[in-house]
């Protein structure tokens, strides 16, 4: 009887199947031990802010935590973009990080409008759909023991669902009440496909809370031909941005058919809560209305 199978290509596939789940195994585990020895360092370098916060004078208030701070922490980069450019929450910040938290100036801003200036925490029976969640806002929205929280990122595994913005076919016409997408937008190319979808799983009177990078002193500005992440960087100020938004950001969202309601820390709060909070007074966060 023939012999169905070439044993040496049977032996060269096994061999190389070894090596190639060798090679993954490896892989795999030098990963973990990266991602644990980040944890341990994150961990290490938090205690030890905490650490030296006891000796200060603890006059700021983080409203995430809920802790008297000391002092925030200086966090981000100067690049050449943001030294061109003054970008909103961009760039280095010197009172940014919760040295107990984690969270930094924006996250406690957004933070501040999702409990004050919508039903988020408080309507009963809403549906919610959180692109990239805030680890924060998470917590906050799942306080709501009546609502329907699902989250979403484009990375598998992140989130419940793995999801494309400019292609929701998980999700069906009408879904959701509150669709919240904080620093998404600046990555996607197809910006109008991405709002098409946003605008069909939310209900007729549903609301997306959203925000992005925005410039204060150009007009949103994008070019389609810059594809590398050299080009991108130099353009944008991060190798996976697609675009700057600039100050007509609100006519922007606006020319998509939304009703766009701006909020502001310098807006809505003193310059000392302010302070005491360590937020960006110029920080936007918006909550828009698909226009009838
Ligand atoms: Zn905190």
């Amino acid at each position: 009887m023939e012999c169905r199978y070439n044993i040496s290509a049977v032996q060269q596939f096994s061999s190389s199947a070894v090596q190639q789940s060798l090679h993954l195994s490896l892989s795999s585990s030098k990963n973990l031990i990266r991602r644990c020895l980040g944890a341990v360092k994150r961990r290490l370098v938090r205690y030890s802010r905490i650490a030296s916060d006891f000796s200060r004078k603890r006059d700021k208030y983080c409203i995430i935590c809920g802790h008297k701070v000391g002092r925030f922490y200086p966090y981000g980069v100067s690049d050449e973009i943001f030294t061109r450019h003054h970008i909103i929450g961009g760039g280095r910040r010197e009172n940014c990080i919760c040295p107990y938290c984690g969270n930094v100036d924006r996250n406690r801003w957004q933070y501040y409008v999702i409990k004050n200036f919508t039903g988020l925490t408080t309507e009963a029976g809403i549906s919610v759909l959180h692109f990239a969640p805030e680890p924060s806002n998470s917590e906050l929205i799942k306080s709501n023991p009546n609502c329907t929280y699902i989250t979403a990122d484009i990375v598998p595994g992140r989130a419940d669902y793995s999801a494309d913005m400019t292609n929701l076919h998980q999700f069906r016409d009408g879904e959701f009440d509150y669709v919240i997408a904080n620093h998404v937008l600046e990555h996607i190319q197809d910006e109008a496909k991405a709002f098409s979808e946003l605008k069909r799983v939310l209900k007729p009177n549903g609301k997306l809370i959203i925000s992005f990078p925005i410039c204060t002193d150009i007009l949103t500005y994008e070019d389609a031909s810059i594809t590398t992440e050299e080009g991108r960087l130099k353009a944008f100020g991060q190798e996976d941005h697609v675009r700057l938004y600039g100050t007509d950001f609100k006519e922007h969202l606006e020319n998509y058919g939304f009703d766009v309601k701006v909020y502001r820390p310098e807006g809505e709060l003193s310059p000392e809560a302010i302070e005491k909070y360590a937020l960006i007074k110029d920080d936007v966060m918006m909550v828009c209305s698909v226009r009838e």
